[in-house]
């Protein structure tokens, strides 16, 4: 019976018509769809994008190396070397983020205890040479100079919130 019905629908162009009608339907509504890259949907402040380790206002990076977020990072992206300076505090002496690896889960930015390791909203990016989706520590704390007025807003913006 089932293939009768099929059959006698094929026949009819039934189906073909209930398409065509949806897409009158629609002809009109408002356009949605975005003509990246000159068009931009609105973007969280939350977003997880390219990661970057900040500093504070007078230049000294926030990272304690207490290596939390090697810890907790799920792909074992995270590769973390200290030793102490000569003023007796303990710093990163190697910091890489291995993009290839990484999930973008977020977890190394929520786990850290002074804001250092974050995710920014920056996402335009891309590697041509082996290496280049390797985020050194330099890599990291330059993109950090580049994007803090904007983390620094958005981290701003989510406080009144809570
Ligand atoms: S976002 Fe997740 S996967 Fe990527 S480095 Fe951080 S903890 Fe690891
Ligand atoms: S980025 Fe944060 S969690 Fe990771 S080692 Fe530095 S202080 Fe610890």
């Amino acid at each position: 019976m089932n293939a009768v019905v099929s059959y006698f629908k094929s026949l009819t162009l039934v189906e073909l018509a209930r398409g065509l009608q949806l897409t009158g339907r629609r002809m009109f509504d408002r356009k949605i769809t975005i003509q990246y890259p000159e068009e931009k949907t609105p973007q969280s402040s939350r977003f997880r994008g390219l990661h970057a380790l900040r500093r504070y206002a007078n230049g000294e990076e926030r990272c304690i190396a207490c290596k939390l977020c090697e810890a907790v990072c799920p792909a074992l992206a995270i590769t973390i070397e200290s030793a102490p300076r000569d003023d007796g505090t303990r710093r990163t002496t190697r910091y890489d983020i291995d993009l290839t690896k990484c999930i973008f889960c977020g977890f190394c930015e929520e786990s850290c205890p002074v804001d250092s390791i974050v995710e920014t909203r920056h996402f335009e990016y891309h590697g041509e040479q082996r290496g280049d989706l390797l985020m050194t520590k330099a890599k990291l704390l330059a993109h950090g100079d580049r994007m803090e007025a904007q983390i620094a807003a958005d981290r701003a913006a989510e406080a009144k919130f809570r």
